[in-house]
């Protein structure tokens, strides 16, 4: 049996980006997928935003950013991606661990810019991710930005088999 793994869909090489590109990360794909079995997930194209779409960005308090279009502000999809974020906690019940892809104002784990005032941009996470995370919090997170470091590669990797451990006693 292979370990599920939630994953954001672009570091897969799906073109769901909004320009229509990927982030594809060949060891996630080739390493890790020998081991991990992934399921894709691109929030912004669940919630109906489409390929290509408007880039959006997180403004506001970093602690409870809104995600919003870079052009048009008016364009405000915070509640949809927090609602999605809330229904895939769920839904991925069976997942032992999660990929995000680094820097979204969607996906982002931490030190996603948030612009304030002055336009000067502080660290926040993404919307999905927040809301994901909120409802699983036990559940081994990590962004591939920070996988390429060996230390924190390997903690995440033994923190998805403890996990998938600990869900085997519970099942
Ligand atoms: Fe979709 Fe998340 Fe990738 Fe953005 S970072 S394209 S929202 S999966």
């Amino acid at each position: 049996e292979r370990i599920r793994i939630g994953i954001s869909s672009c570091l897969l090489g799906q073109r769901v980006r909004y320009d229509a590109n990927h982030k594809l990360d060949t060891y996630i794909t080739q390493t890790l997928g020998r081991h991990f079995e992934f399921l894709p997930v691109c929030p912004e194209v669940a919630i109906g935003l489409g390929v290509p779409r408007p880039p959006i960005r997180l403004v506001g308090d970093p602690n409870d950013p809104r995600a919003v279009g870079v052009k048009d502000p008016s364009l405000d999809v915070t509640a949809r991606l927090a609602a999605y974020g809330r229904d895939q906690a769920e839904r991925l019940g069976a997942i032992s661990g999660y990929i995000l892809k680094s820097r979204s104002p969607s996906c982002g784990m931490e030190r996603v810019k948030v612009y304030g005032q002055g336009g000067a941009g502080r660290p926040g996470r993404g919307v999905y991710a927040a809301a994901f995370m909120a409802e699983r919090p036990e559940l081994p997170v990590e962004e591939e930005g920070r996988l390429g470091d060996p230390t924190l590669r390997a903690n995440f990797i033994e923190r998805v088999f403890a996990y998938r451990r600990w869900q085997r006693l519970v099942e």
